[in-house]
């Protein structure tokens, strides 16, 4: 049985962070359900949901929701409009001018997944700092190429391979093959888009974040697929 929305984690709405961790659940949770019903998936893939979400949201539980409740009790007992209403006003409006640190800071990622090439001892969680290069466990970050369209447009239904090296990777569409992977290799020989990603190669996941980066130089194709669908 899996659960996914306030059914898992209910809290105050508190930050509207609430349908954005539901979707997030949903996202994470149907392509690993799907995976199993096509024969591809596994045991392992499957509780890889509690084991990539679980860290995410008691994340946004601490880091966010209840930060943000703290801040606000140590702000109301500073600042009392009825002790001196144009210091509240004042404060209030410092306050709402700042930058808003709950948007910049909140990046859900699975850095420390069982599924994902994540650095070593690197944990999941909440809180990061966003990015445009392509970094295991979080987001595939989107950008233009350079002849029109975008990177979004090329990816597939499955495991998508972005190649931006010289040659495609033949290894990598016959280790899916073997292991009946739904998956596009996008060979896109863009050494700008190499460098703006800081990766030759990007596997990216059906939720549309990164498995894996590297090159083909270090590239063991079945074992880094096996890797990301949880397979021994
Ligand atoms: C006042 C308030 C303000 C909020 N503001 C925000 C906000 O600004 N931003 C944000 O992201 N989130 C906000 N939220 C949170 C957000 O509404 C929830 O996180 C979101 O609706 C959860 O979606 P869900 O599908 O998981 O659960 P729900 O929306 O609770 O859906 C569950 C559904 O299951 C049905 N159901 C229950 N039992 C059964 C049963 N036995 N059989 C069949 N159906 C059943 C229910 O009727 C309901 O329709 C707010 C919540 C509240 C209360």
């Amino acid at each position: 049985m899996f659960i996914a929305g306030d059914a898992a984690h209910s809290h105050p709405p508190y930050g509207g962070y609430g349908v954005n961790t539901g979707f997030e659940d949903a996202r994470n949770l149907i392509w690993k359900l799907a995976a199993k019903l096509q024969g591809w998936g596994n045991e392992a893939l499957l509780e890889s949901y509690s084991a990539e979400r679980h860290p995410v949201f008691r994340s946004v539980s601490r880091d966010f929701i209840g930060r943000m409740i703290e801040d606000f009790r140590g702000f109301m007992a500073r600042f009392a409009p009825e002790r001196d209403l144009a210091d509240f006003e004042a404060a209030w409006r410092r306050r709402a001018e700042g930058e808003d640190a709950d948007v910049t800071q909140f990046l859900p990622h699975y850095e420390g997944s069982p599924i994902v090439f994540g650095a070593p001892g690197a944990v999941s969680g909440a809180v990061g700092v966003h990015a445009f290069t392509a970094r295991p466990g979080h987001h595939l970050a989107p950008r233009p190429l350079p002849g029109g369209g975008e990177i979004w447009d090329h990816l597939g239904d499955g495991f998508t391979l972005l190649n931006f090296g010289a040659a495609p990777a033949a290894g990598f569409d016959a280790a899916a093959a073997d292991l009946d992977l739904p998956f596009v290799q996008v060979h896109l020989a863009e050494a700008e888009l190499a460098g703006a990603y800081g990766a030759e190669m990007v596997l990216v996941r059906p939720d549309t974040f990164v498995a894996w980066t590297g090159s083909e130089g270090d590239a063991a194709p079945g074992a880094i697929l096996k890797h990301a669908i949880g397979a021994r």
